[in-house]
């Protein structure tokens, strides 16, 4: 907490409780605060704060816990002074960190030319300007290496040339919002103009700041729904670093541009690390999904689903990756890149295959066993995939109708006639379809009774809201059974995921659920786990 790079940028850190009450308070940030060394640090942060600022801090804290940013004016030697909080939550300890600068200066009569002039309007991100000086007292300093960043949005011109500028600008936004969430107390994150970033990384080496480079690449690869298509970008990331990449700020932001540029022709949404010889080290999300597949990182794990009696039926199969690079990824992160980079319909047989492998050994312990598996829209589209369907569960000698495909209503909606061939193929064969997430996209009847469709499974936004004695409550319940009424009065049967709590699970028996997945009766496990379980059920030792 007392590292000289922390107390360089920062007037003062508190650690405190999360009423807020005063556990440590940097060194330097007690002279900050009283110059006189006898006087001992507040009690509670809350009282340094200024009565009227209060409520508005305590509120930005509560709508963001894990971390938060607010000016506020705190008492200092007597005299109003504005701070910049940035605010973390400790892991597992519930205590926050909040690091404060000094804003006085911004904040002032001539506060708004100042400000202006170092800050981004659009993102409230540093500008260049700002992030020149701060490079420039960093190398005056002396105070040991860090890294610089640059940072260049992949696709970008196409959200804005396609959708418009003011498109373009809630991009820009709420990537400064991902990003930000990343960088650490000690680091400066600047917008250079366009859809240009440049981050310095404080304290860290090279190592460390590969590791924020590639959490970086993962947050940007989530898909924007700030466009209206899901818009997915990329980012190209250059880094050098000080001293050994050049020991001033215009030969360091070169050297990270070079290293870009790298990126950007190595194929974009990578990693380089600014290098004189040609050998550059290279990371791709795309190159790390190649090798992880080709080393065995990916793997299935299995939520069990259960009738409202609690009977134990059947499993809907989870992909999951474990990647030497990026370590545990959650396939929200990692499916679109897998859309993107063209390789679903590879990875989606091969987790048919292995999910039906399984199927067929657990079928041995309890016949009837129902297995769901998910099926990404451009599988569909995937030339062959109802071939490719049949083939793998002919393979394990699986009877098809104990196979659900799971497929959200954008499949459905976007349907060409070869998605609708494929249908009904493989409805021919035996197989079933369950409509995932529902409710949370057109949730259309025209399509539902058009298609071969055998249940809806009611996505889990919807399920969380059934709380007994939440005011909401009413309209959120309606809803559901509205959901399940529907359902059945075209003979659908429905699933209820993401179910946590014995109310809900009462309230969905009542209202005529057919199915229910979710944490109360189970996690997601491995197959071994999920064996023993159905062992137990059967009473037959795996
Ligand atoms: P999904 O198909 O809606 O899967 C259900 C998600 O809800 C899973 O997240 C599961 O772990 C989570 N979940 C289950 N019960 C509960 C609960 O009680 N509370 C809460 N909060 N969550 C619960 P997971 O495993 O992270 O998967 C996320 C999404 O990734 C899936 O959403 C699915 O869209 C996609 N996905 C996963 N595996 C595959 C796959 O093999 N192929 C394709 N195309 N997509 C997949
Ligand atoms: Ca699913
Ligand atoms: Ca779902």
């Amino acid at each position: 907490m007392s590292s000289p790079t922390l107390d360089r940028v920062l007037d003062a850190v508190f650690r405190v409780s999360s009423s807020f009450d005063v556990k440590f308070l940097s060194e330097p940030g007690q002279r900050w605060l009283s110059p006189d060394s006898s006087s001992s640090p507040p009690a509670n942060f809350l009282q340094l704060v200024h009565a009227e600022d209060v409520e508005r801090f305590s509120h930005t804290c509560s709508a963001s816990p894990d971390d938060f940013a607010c000016d506020v004016r705190i008492m200092k030697r007597g005299v109003d002074c504005w701070v910049n909080v940035r605010g973390y939550r400790l892991g597992g300890a519930e205590q926050y960190v909040l690091c404060l600068i000094d804003i006085s200066a911004w904040k002032g009569n001539d506060s708004v030319y100042r400000h202006a002039a170092e800050h981004d309007e659009l993102t409230g991100l540093a500008n260049r300007a700002y992030f020149k000086k701060t490079v420039e007292e960093r190398l005056r300093s002396d105070k040991g290496p860090f890294a610089i960043a640059l940072l260049d949005l992949d696709g970008f011109k196409k959200v804005n040339d396609t959708f418009g500028h003011a498109m373009g600008d809630a991009v820009l936004i709420e990537t400064a919002k991902r990003l930000n969430r990343i960088v650490g107390p000690q680091d400066v994150f600047a917008r250079l103009g366009g859809d240009e970033f440049v981050l310095l990384m404080g304290g860290s080496d090279l190592a460390a700041a590969q590791v924020t480079a590639k959490n970086i690449l993962l947050a940007v690869a989530r898909p924007y729904d700030t466009a209206p298509h899901n818009a997915y970008l990329g980012v190209s990331i250059g880094v050098a670093q000080f001293p050994e990449h050049g020991s001033e700020y215009a030969v360091l932001l070169k050297n990270a541009d070079t290293a870009m540029y790298h990126s950007k022709n190595g194929g974009k949404n990578r990693i380089s690390v600014f290098a004189q010889e040609e050998a550059q080290a290279d990371f791709s999300i795309q190159a790390a999904i190649h090798r992880g597949i080709q080393e065995g990182e990916f793997y299935l794990e299995f939520q069990p689903q259960f009738d409202v009696e609690r009977r134990l039926i059947g499993a809907e199969a989870l992909m999951r990756w474990n990647s030497r690079d990026f370590g545990r990824v959650s396939p929200d992160k990692f499916i679109p890149i897998v859309e993107d980079s063209g390789l679903m319909p590879f990875l989606g047989t091969w987790a048919l295959r292995y999910a039906c492998h399984q199927l067929r050994h657990i079928q041995t312990l309890l016949p009837g066993f129902v297995m769901s598996v998910n099926v990404s829209p451009l599988q569909f589209g995937a030339d062959g995939f109802d071939r490719h369907v049949l083939a793998a569960i002919l393979e394990c000698g699986v009877d098809p109708t104990t196979v659900i495909l799971e497929i959200t209503e954008s499949t459905l909606m976007h349907s060409q006639e070869r998605t609708e061939r494929a249908l009904a193929t493989l409805r021919e064969r035996g197989l079933r379809f369950s409509i995932d997430d529902f409710g949370t996209g057109f949730s259309s009847l025209a399509y539902l009774t058009r298609l071969p469709v055998s249940s809806i499974k009611i996505d889990k936004a919807f399920i969380r809201a059934i709380e007994h004695h939440s005011l909401a409550s009413g309209t959120d319940k309606k809803l559901v059974t509205a959901m399940i009424d529907l359902a059945h009065s075209i003979d659908l049967k429905v699933v209820a995921e993401g179910v946590e709590t014995e109310d809900q699970l009462t309230f969905l028996k009542q209202s005529g659920c057919n199915q229910i997945q979710g944490y109360l009766l189970g996690k997601p496990m491995s197959a071994e786990k999920l064996q023993c379980l159905i062992g137990e059920v059967a009473g037959v030792p795996t």
